[in-house]
């Protein structure tokens, strides 16, 4: 088995501001993995906000994984089993996972969503509406009027002002909230009843995910909407604790590792009464195509990383009227729409 990785810096089509910041790009890390003659294809984010890096997650997947990943791309669980103490490279576990979720797909001649035993048509997906100005919001609202869900992205100064924005022009969206960590609970508390009036859906990670006493004691305010854990829940041990101070979890391929871990964190969710929201990073059609094959699993569905850049490195991931529609080809249905990946010296 032959590993590839390779970076790739993909171009937003417009600033992007969350909580934390706001960028132009996001570089994400890419890997084919050839063996017996078929080519399988991932591709990840680093989780910059666990401290992992694009450099650490390319060593892994070039130095670190290939005497370890074995000859047997079936071999999954084996597989995962021998890469999962190496800390601070879940993104390079995704990205492998999807090149060798692909390569059984195109192997065995069978789109991966099948081989799941799920459809290809999946729940409306929202839209995320970075962080602007009151009129900014507005006019990103307008443009996104293709979507029935909106996720819009607060933790700035003029978070109630820009909802009300949102709701007006959107008067029939499902509107949810992603905080990014960048609330209080004072802020929370006062909020609650205007999103309450606002009709939101929900509210993502609204505090740091070390501070669950402000979980606990929004827990306590009644009536609010719903909050869903994002940061604070990477992987399936991360699952009971968060049913004890939240409604649901936001499952991400490049914090759980892999589809196989999304999987268990699905069905343990589902255990614990807890809404299951599936995310994603700033990926081309490519990893979020890994991620879309679960979608049909999630109540919410928020893969929208690939409709917020400048230009479409793989092809083959539809959408129609607001839905993700996978791809009847085999594995994960995408292919490059350049030739070569970027970086490598060329097939
Ligand atoms: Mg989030």
């Amino acid at each position: 088995m032959e590993l590839r990785a390779t970076t790739r810096t993909l171009e937003l089509a417009e600033a992007f501001g969350i909580a934390r910041g706001s960028r132009t790009n996001q570089t994400v890390v890419q890997v084919e993995l050839e063996h017996e003659g078929v080519v399988g294809r991932g591709e990840a984010s680093a989780v910059y906000y666990r401290g992992e890096s694009v450099d650490a997650v390319v060593d892994f997947l070039t130095t670190t994984a290939p005497p370890l990943v074995g000859d047997d791309p079936f071999a999954l669980e084996a597989i995962e089993e021998r890469l999962e103490d190496i800390e601070g490279v879940t993104g390079g576990r995704s990205a492998l996972d999807g090149a060798l979720h692909d390569w059984i797909g195109k192997r065995l001649g069978v789109p991966l969503w099948r081989l799941l035993g799920l459809s290809p048509v999946a729940p409306h997906t929202s839209f995320t509406i970075g962080i602007d100005t009151v009129e900014g919001t507005r006019e990103r609202v307008r443009r996104a009027r293709a979507f029935r869900a909106l996720k819009v992205k607060v933790g700035g100064a003029e978070d109630l002002e820009r909802l009300e924005a949102v709701r007006e022009e959107a008067p029939d969206a499902a509107i949810r909230v992603d905080a990014n960590e960048g609330w209080t609970l004072d802020g929370a508390r006062e909020l609650m009843p205007e999103l309450i009036g606002l009709n939101v859906e929900f509210v993502e990670q609204p505090f740091p995910a070390a501070d669950i006493e402000s979980f606990d004691a929004l827990k306590e305010v009644h009536p609010r909407v719903p909050v869903i854990v994002d940061e604070g829940c990477q992987n399936l041990a991360d699952v009971a604790p968060a049913a004890a101070y939240a409604d649901g979890i936001n499952v991400k391929l490049a914090k759980s590792g892999g589809v196989r871990e999304a999987v268990r964190m699905i069905h343990a969710a589902r255990a614990l009464g807890l809404h299951v929201m599936l995310g994603c990073m700033v990926e081309s059609q490519l990893g979020i195509s890994q991620a879309a094959q679960l979608a049909q699993l999630a109540d919410h569905v928020d893969l929208d990383g690939h409709l917020l850049l400048s230009h479409q490195p793989f092809t083959g991931l539809g959408l129609r009227d607001g839905r993700l529609v996978l791809a009847d080809a085999p594995g994960l249905g995408v292919e490059p729409t350049t030739t070569t990946m970027e970086g490598t010296d060329g097939r």
